[in-house]
């Protein structure tokens, strides 16, 4: 295999990754990808070919945690693309503060600033940050890049980054940084060639998954999101509530007594589908259920997407475009549905079928506004990062270049 450039997104129990080909034009070709889940309870590796082809599916029993993930991962890719060079590694990371508005190569300078936005994302950052330095150790002459999941949202206004608290606080970092960042960069560089009529105009895009918000883009730059200071706000997600009253979490230490860890577990594991259900997470066991709870839970997630895509279309002046993309976004027609007959007022007119094709465009041709299925691809978004910061690949159709430095802004 020729030379390439490997993406990762380590999280707290799995670590994911993929392998891109070396470009021999603009874009990166996906090799193959893969996760290692259950780290610290039932490890099992799976890695498949570009075309969905089993390469590997397997228990891996001697990954106890994530420097063992990655130690796995090297084994496993050196033996299936052994003479190969790696060209670089792109890396998920979910917090950039205010300082990074765009990828970054990592340094040793660059590691220590972000090591101090840990306390801002204690749950994801440090495995971030720790699968850098293991593939450090690993691969010592393999340059690393940071891609944030904060960065895409730095275009937002200052009024739509604050949290209105005393200033002695916000100058602690308490501000609104928003989420899903490289997700919503993939959509934005898709629309000029999937959905060119609305590329430049006034569009939401609803990222859907287990974790869910929305952006408003504006010629295709974030305006506002729903994800604030944390992953906890906005749309009733798989196990998070979205947006709820601060007096409630008052409420809960004080009254109830619960500690701070216990908090942290109902806000980030207990809550959302599965706290409203009681039966699951998964947006596909709530709505094959007739449980009444599995029904408002439904009910109530679609609300949310509802409420919110009101108050995105405000702080747009309208909407032109709504795309719909990750998990449940890019595969539940009924939930598309909902959200879309709910905000008929719009002028939005969901063509059904093309809803059950899942498109890519969803409405009829006489819909004010159009909507759109497009499935995102995160890591696809790191590799192109990654290739540009590196040199691998030169900025085709992108107004500045990137430089080597922090704060690469370029454009889409
Ligand atoms: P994440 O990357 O945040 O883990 P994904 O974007 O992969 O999440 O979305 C995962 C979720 O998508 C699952 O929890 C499931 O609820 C939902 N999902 C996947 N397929 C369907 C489907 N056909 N119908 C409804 N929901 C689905």
């Amino acid at each position: 295999m020729d030379d390439f450039s490997l993406v990762i997104n380590a999280g707290s129990s799995s670590l994911k990754f993929a392998v891109y080909r070396r470009p021999g034009s603009e874009e990166w070709r996906l090799e193959s990808r893969g996760q290692i889940e259950g780290i610290g309870t039932s490890p099992q590796l799976s890695l498949k070919q570009a075309d969905g082809r089993k390469l590997i599916e397997e228990p891996a029993p001697e990954v106890k945690n994530g420097r063992d993930a990655l130690d796995a991962l090297a084994r496993r890719l050196r033996s299936l693309y052994g003479g190969s060079r790696v060209l670089g590694v792109g890396h998920r990371v979910v917090h950039g503060g205010a300082k990074y508005t765009g990828p970054v190569v990592i340094t040793p300078e660059v590691l220590a600033d972000l090591h101090r936005l840990t306390p801002l994302a204690p749950l994801h950052q440090p495995h971030n940050l720790e699968a850098i330095e293991a593939v450090s150790k690993l691969l010592p002459d393999v340059p690393q890049v940071a891609c944030f999941d904060t960065s895409f949202h730095r275009s937002m206004s200052s009024v739509a980054q604050l949290v209105p608290l005393p200033r002695e606080i916000r100058e602690r970092g308490v501000q609104r940084y928003g989420f899903h960042g490289l997700s919503y960069e993939y959509i934005a560089s898709m629309l000029p060639q999937v959905a060119p009529e609305i590329a430049n105009g006034r569009v939401i895009v609803a990222h859907l998954g287990s974790g869910a918000s929305m952006c408003a883009m504006k010629h295709r730059k974030s305006i506002d999101t729903t994800f604030s200071f944390t992953a906890l706000d906005g749309l009733c997600m798989g196990t998070r509530p979205g947006a709820i009253d601060p007096g409630v979490i008052l409420y809960l230490f004080q009254n109830l007594g619960l500690s701070a860890k216990e908090v942290e577990t109902i806000l980030y594991m207990k809550s959302g589908l599965l706290g409203i259900s009681g039966i699951s997470n998964d947006m596909r066991d709530l709505l094959a259920s007739h449980d009444s709870a599995a029904q408002l839970a439904v009910d109530y997630f679609v609300y949310r997407a509802t409420k919110e895509i009101g108050a995105l279309t405000a702080v747009l002046g309208g909407i032109d475009g709504l795309v719909f993309t990750a998990g449940i976004g890019e595969n539940s027609a009924e939930i598309r549905r909902r959200i879309c007959g709910a905000s008929a007022w719009l002028g939005i007119e969901l063509d059904a079928d093309a809803n059950e094709r899942r498109g890519p465009r969803i409405s009829t041709g006489t819909s004010r506004v159009s909507v759109w299925v497009i499935p995102t691809d995160e890591e696809l978004m790191i590799a192109r990062h990654t290739g540009l910061l590196l040199g691998l690949t030169t900025a085709h159709n992108r107004k500045h270049k990137p430089s080597q430095t922090q704060g690469a802004a370029y454009s889409h």
